[in-house]
């Protein structure tokens, strides 16, 4: 995306959450782009946390995040955490990584990117409030053909949850058919039951550090971007209104 769309997307971001009663932190400064987190508090409802754009190759999470805000995302009877759009640098870029080279989705344990220190600083305040209940993140695979996802469940399993998940993106992108998808074998298609420990000690992604903090359970979804933006960002739409139809 120009520079000129990242901005524009960033500002209808503020907007949208602030007019419905979100507080943005800036968690990072960088380059001309803030970096923003939003939190919108409902006494004693659960506490969901949205993420995308942490990767900037990767526009049709932040997008979604966009769609769902307009579909009324924030009428769900839970608080928000939201982070929608981790690496706008590299949005504008249109690569992974962030200016400095780091792939900020390995950088939760050593920390060394001003994104993820601010991130992380504002986690951690938040959980003084509340404990974030169900993490939500949003990907895309370049290899894949098809939708999947990674569960992290630290409570009972509940198959049927991502059951539910599968048959929603299903009738609007395919579910992806491999048995063995980035290194890890499925417990069935599309789907990664992942234990809450890292794939590689040092580098820790997103969902890792949330279930460090405590969060119980997470759902990273992956679009294939092979398919066309707005069927990924469709994809996202349904998968995350599925996820919390079936989680709250
Ligand atoms: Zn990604």
């Amino acid at each position: 995306m120009t520079r000129q769309e990242v901005q524009t997307l960033n500002e209808d971001f503020d907007r949208i959450l602030r007019e419905a009663g979100a507080e943005r932190s800036i968690l990072a400064q960088v380059g001309e782009h803030e970096v923003c987190g939003y939190a919108l508090w409902r006494e004693g409802a659960p506490l969901v946390m949205l993420s995308a754009g942490i990767h900037g190759d990767e526009p049709a999470g932040p997008l979604a995040v966009k769609a769902l805000l307009k579909q009324g995302l924030l009428d769900s009877a839970c608080s928000w955490l939201i982070c929608p759009l981790l690496n706008p640098h590299g949005l504008v870029e249109n690569i992974r990584e962030n200016a400095d080279g780091v792939d900020l989705n390995r950088d939760y344990l050593k920390q060394v990117s001003a994104e993820v220190q601010g991130h992380v600083k504002w986690l951690c305040q938040c959980r003084e409030k509340q404990s974030v209940d169900v993490f939500l993140s949003l990907h895309e695979d370049w290899e894949s053909a098809g939708f999947y996802c990674y569960e992290i469940n630290c409570g009972e399993d509940q198959p049927s949850r991502v059951k539910s998940l599968l048959k929603a993106v299903s009738e609007h992108v395919d579910i992806e058919k491999a048995t063995e998808i980035d290194g890890h074998s499925v417990r069935e298609a599309g789907w990664i039951y992942h234990r809450a420990e890292p794939d590689v000690p040092e580098g820790w992604p997103e969902a890792i550090f949330l279930a460090k903090l405590g969060c119980p359970l997470s759902f990273t979804l992956e679009t294939p971007s092979q398919i066309s933006l707005e069927r990924r960002v469709h994809a996202h739409v349904t998968a995350v209104k599925e996820l919390l139809n079936v989680c709250l």
